[in-house]
């Protein structure tokens, strides 16, 4: 793979190479595009092609306008995520529902077990 550095910086100051990425937006998966990869802090950085494909894709499936910012609240030694109505419904999770959660970089990724 050549990886070209890029004459332009990320917004964290690092250097910016081409790249090809695995895009995964709401579960769906995009394949292998070409973006944008900070050396630094790992971002990546999609084309004007593939943002507008992942809009499209996701606006069809009903996905656009899902994604919520929730608090984190306390329960006894343990953070407590409350997820909306929305979601819950969309993904079908009920009350006692098992699911599986793990890190990812820096996101917590959720799985819910069937
Ligand atoms: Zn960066």
């Amino acid at each position: 793979m050549i990886e070209e550095i890029l004459p332009y910086k990320c917004r964290c100051g690092g250097t910016l190479k081409w790249s090809q990425c695995a895009v995964e937006f709401y579960g769906i998966d995009f394949g292998i595009r070409k973006c944008e990869v900070c050396t630094s802090c790992s971002s990546e950085y999609f084309d004007d092609k593939t943002t507008s494909e992942i809009e499209q894709e996701v606006k069809k499936r009903k996905l656009f306008g899902l994604e919520r910012n929730i608090s984190i609240t306390k329960s006894g030694n343990s953070l407590v995520m409350r997820l909306p109505p929305e979601i819950t419904k969309f993904t079908n999770l009920h009350y006692k529902d098992n699911i599986r959660i793990f890190p990812t970089s820096k996101h917590i990724e959720v799985q819910l077990i069937l």
